[in-house]
C-alpha cells in the first residue's frame, strides 16, 4: 500500500503483516478508518471492521529500500500492543534481515515493545497527544498520556519518535521535560485533520513547543493539516524542516 498519509511524508510505503486496533481513539474513526475502509471494502473483512487480526501473507513481501531520513512504516494500520508476541517475533526477524531500510513502529501502549528486542533500523514511536490525563478517557481506551511516557521511558532502544498529533491542549513546560527525557530522534507535530471537537491548545501554545522544541535541536516536523497549512505565513520552518524536504533520497538505515 502506498503512503497517502500526510504526516508521514518520509514514509516511503505502509507495510501491514499485522492490522487492526481496539484503542478506539476519537479520532480515528472519522480519518484513518475511514482510509482503510475505502481499501478493505473489497479486500480484508477484518480491515474493513478494523478488528486486530495478522495478515502473514505480507511478512514476505518485496519493501523498497529507504534514504535519509525514510522509513518504511511497519503495521501503521493498526497498533502492535494487540498483536501475539510470537507473530511480533516473526515481523521483527523480517525487520532485522532488512539491515539496508529503516523501519517506523508505533504503538499507543508503548510497554508492548518490551516484549521484543528490536534491531537498529527500527525507531519505535508513540503518540503523546498531550500530558493531560484528566479527560483523556473520552478521547481513547489507550493508556493515559503519563502511563504512555513512563513506559516508553522504560523502553532501552536508541531511535525513538514521539507524535504530538493531533495535538490537545497540553502545559508546555511538561511538554518539553516529556520530550527532552525520551529524547527522540524525531517529533510529529499537528492539529485534527478533521473536526472531531477535540480540546485543542491554541495556536501561539502551539508555536512556542514547536520553537521551544527546535531550539533544543529536536528534529519537528510539522503535520500539513488544515491549520498546519493556514499556518504556513505564521510558523515558518525552520532550516533543519527545508533541508529535509529538499533533500536527495540517499541509502542507510537510522543507525
Ligand atoms: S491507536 Fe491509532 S489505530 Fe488505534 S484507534 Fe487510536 S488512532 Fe486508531
Amino acid at each position: 500500500m502506498k503512503n497517502k498519509n500526510n504526516m508521514y511524508k518520509l514514509s516511503v510505503t505502509q507495510w501491514n503483516p499485522f492490522a487492526g486496533c481496539s484503542h478506539d481513539c476519537k479520532y480515528c474513526k472519522s480519518s484513518f478508518q475511514v482510509q482503510i475502509k475505502r481499501w478493505a471494502k473489497k479486500h480484508c473483512d477484518k480491515c474493513y471492521i478494523f478488528v486486530p487480526h495478522e495478515h502473514p501473507e505480507r511478512l514476505g513481501q518485496s519493501l523498497p529500500t529507504t534514504g535519509y531520513m525514510q522509513f518504511i512504516f511497519a503495521c501503521s494500520s493498526g497498533d502492535v500492543a494487540f498483536c501475539r508476541t510470537e507473530y511480533l517475533r516473526e515481523i521483527v526477524a523480517r525487520m532485522r534481515r532488512e539491515r539496508d531500510r529503516t523501519f517506523m513502529l508505533q504503538s499507543k501502549d508503548p510497554r508492548t515493545f518490551n516484549r521484543v528486542t528490536f534491531p537498529g533500523n527500527v525507531i519505535l514511536g508513540t503518540t503523546l497527544e498531550t500530558n493531560r490525563d484528566r479527560g483523556y478517557e473520552a478521547i481513547s481506551r489507550a493508556p493515559k498520556p503519563s502511563r504512555r511516557y513512563l513506559d516508553f521511558l522504560t523502553v532501552k532502544h536508541k531511535a525513538k519518535m514521539v507524535t504530538v498529533e493531533p495535538v490537545l491542549d497540553f502545559d508546555l513546560d511538561m511538554m518539553i521535560a516529556w520530550v527532552e527525557n525520551i529524547n527522540p530522534r524525531m517529533v510529529w507535530l499537528g492539529y485534527d485533520s478533521r473536526k472531531n471537537s477535540l480540546p485543542e491548545p491554541d495556536l501561539e501554545k502551539v508555536k512556542q513547543l514547536h520553537w521551544q522544541l527546535s531550539r533544543e535541536g529536536f528534529l519537528v516536523v510539522l503535520k500539513k493539516t488544515r491549520d498546519a497549512r493556514r499556518n504556513v505565513k505564521r510558523c515558518k520552518q525552520t532550516k533543519v524542516e527545508k533541508k529535509i524536504a529538499g533533500r536527495r533520497p540517499g541509502r542507510g538505515p537510522a543507525e
